[in-house]
């Protein structure tokens, strides 16, 4: 046998984006309906006047929940909302979804009633149609699939490429608190487990414990922007943390980031359990995750469009791709931000 056919490269050498590229980039789109292939928050797909957005997301049991502290009616939910967050990140709108769910004898009829009921929540809410999906069993947990399908306008739809150098980059909401919910959870998990008898005390943490457990996608935004007649130039949602999503768009647009620490909005709730737990709140923003904010790019011309907009934050610029990807701290210096890049495997 050659040497080559013993090679085996450990995922972990890649990273989940790494991993992606490597996997994805031979495949060249034939179709001329295939407007955007793998590297969004969606896929977009020419549909006469419209464009049809598709997206993608697996949660899968041990990895992206634990059931010891997410009840399945909230897993329902939190299933639909993190897709449909993508569908919003591309300024479009969701429609439909589909669900695939694969799941072990320890699931009853009663429980997957209970994970229904959470994503009819969302469907309704949301005002999205529950289409079809697939079920199967599977030896170990639950894995839960949803892709979800919107509509966009063509001169509307925002990708993550095309961010432009002086272009100014918004924030919606806050950061940080769902990754500070989740330490919370699972520090009460770990006290559990080691003395069932403990009650878990969740500090009446409600806030954060809610952006862990129940998070929403920005569909008012969206709503908004179109209100304000505002299109941005470039827009991703924030899943894995504000850092790896400004990467993502200097990337793509081959621009730089120059970010205000001081406009990096965090809820007090969120920074006074960080420090609580001895934890930077700016780290907490940068590298924690599951925010479901939109991170987004404007042309300086429409700063008027959002300086009084609720809910959004102006915290940096684009900047030339040889400045790099930048923080300028409230106490004066200037870090390079860092992706810290995801690793599951
Ligand atoms: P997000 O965090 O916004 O859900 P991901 O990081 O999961 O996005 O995915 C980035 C891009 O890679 C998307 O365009 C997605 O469709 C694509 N992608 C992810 N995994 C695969 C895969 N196994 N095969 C093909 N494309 C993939
Ligand atoms: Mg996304």
């Amino acid at each position: 046998m050659a040497n080559e056919d013993l090679k085996r490269t450990d995922v972990n050498e890649l990273g989940e984006f790494g991993l992606i590229e490597h996997l994805t980039e031979k495949f060249q789109l034939s179709n001329p309906s295939s407007k955007k292939g793998v590297g969004d928050d969606a896929a977009v797909i020419e549909n006469g006047n419209m464009l049809t957005v598709v997206s993608t997301d697996m949660l899968v049991e041990g990895i992206h929940f634990d059931l010891m502290y997410i009840p399945l009616k909230h897993l329902g939910y939190k299933a639909v909302v993190v897709n449909l967050s993508d569908i919003y990140a591309m300024n479009a709108t969701p429609k439909q979804i589909t669900v695939s769910i694969a799941f072990s004898n320890r699931f009853s009829v009663e429980a997957l009633e209970e994970l229904y009921d959470g994503i009819y929540a969302a469907c309704k809410f949301y005002n999205v149609d529950l289409i079809g999906g697939d079920t199967t069993s599977s030896p170990k947990g639950l894995t839960i699939s949803v892709t979800a399908i919107g509509q966009g306008e063509k001169d509307k739809i925002t990708y993550r490429n095309t961010a432009k150098v002086g272009d100014l980059l918004c924030i919606t909401g806050n950061l940080g608190a769902a990754y500070l919910g989740l330490q919370l959870l699972e520090r009460e998990k770990q006290i559990y487990l080691s003395n069932p008898g403990v009650k878990p005390d969740l500090e009446e943490q409600n806030f954060i414990v809610g952006r862990q457990l129940k998070p929403e996608a920005r569909k008012d935004m969206i709503e908004l922007f179109a209100k304000e007649g505002l299109v941005p130039t470039s827009m991703i949602d924030v899943s894995d943390g504000l850092a790896s999503e400004i990467f993502h768009i200097c990337k793509q647009s081959g621009v730089g980031a120059f970010v205000e620490e001081s406009g990096v909005p965090i809820h007090p709730d969120a920074q006074l359990f960080a420090i609580k737990l001895k934890l930077d709140p700016i780290t907490c923003a940068l590298s924690g995750g599951e925010d479901y904010e939109l991170l987004f790019t404007i042309d300086p011309k429409d700063i008027d469009k959002v300086k009084y907009l609720p809910d959004i934050y102006i915290m940096g610029e684009m900047t030339e791709p040889s400045e790099g990807i930048k923080l300028h701290t409230k106490g004066g210096n200037i870090h390079d931000i860092k992706a810290q890049g995801w690793k599951h495997f």
